[in-house]
């Protein structure tokens, strides 16, 4: 295996550093709160790694070596097949985790470690705005979040 894809794999059994963090810290400075590494409704093996449990989003920090990245994949040198079949088989339970969520009518959102902080934040904050209007409108005007600033 290349040092490259060592790397990448070493950097993705860290938790809470690098990338995730840097949109979990914005994602709070923007007023959102959300739960960290969130089992599955549907499978407690599985999970996600932010949650906003009052909209439904659920929101995978995907690995670029681990989950298949289209850009920085790279297939490590030895161990060729085991490799492609693990990547494979990432990428085809991910495909079946999005669509059991959205069998349950939650949402999930998927972005890639490579994405730059500010841009995966942005996409993570309008899918949670989109999801607590449809939610407003869903419960009617019977319900009112308080102490809201939204329009400001
Ligand atoms: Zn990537």
């Amino acid at each position: 295996m290349s040092a490259a894809a060592r790397n990448t794999m070493l950097a993705n059994r860290r938790r809470d550093t690098g990338p995730e963090l840097a949109i979990r810290s914005r994602l709070h400075r923007a007023g959102l709160r959300y739960r960290v590494d969130w089992s599955l409704p549907f499978d407690r093996r599985r999970r996600a790694d932010l949650v906003f449990t009052r909209v439904g989003l659920y929101v995978f920090i995907d690995g670029c070596f681990w989950h298949g990245c289209p850009q920085h994949f790279v297939v490590p040198k030895t161990r060729t097949d085991f490799w492609v079949g693990k990547i494979e088989g990432n990428r085809r339970r991910d495909r079946d985790t999005d669509e059991r969520l959205k069998q349950l009518g939650l949402t999930p959102l998927r972005v890639w470690e490579h994405t730059d902080p500010d841009t995966a934040s942005a996409v993570v904050i309008a899918a949670y705005r989109t999801l607590e209007r449809k939610g407003a409108t869903t419960l009617g005007s019977g319900r009112r979040v308080s102490g809201t600033t939204e329009g400001a």
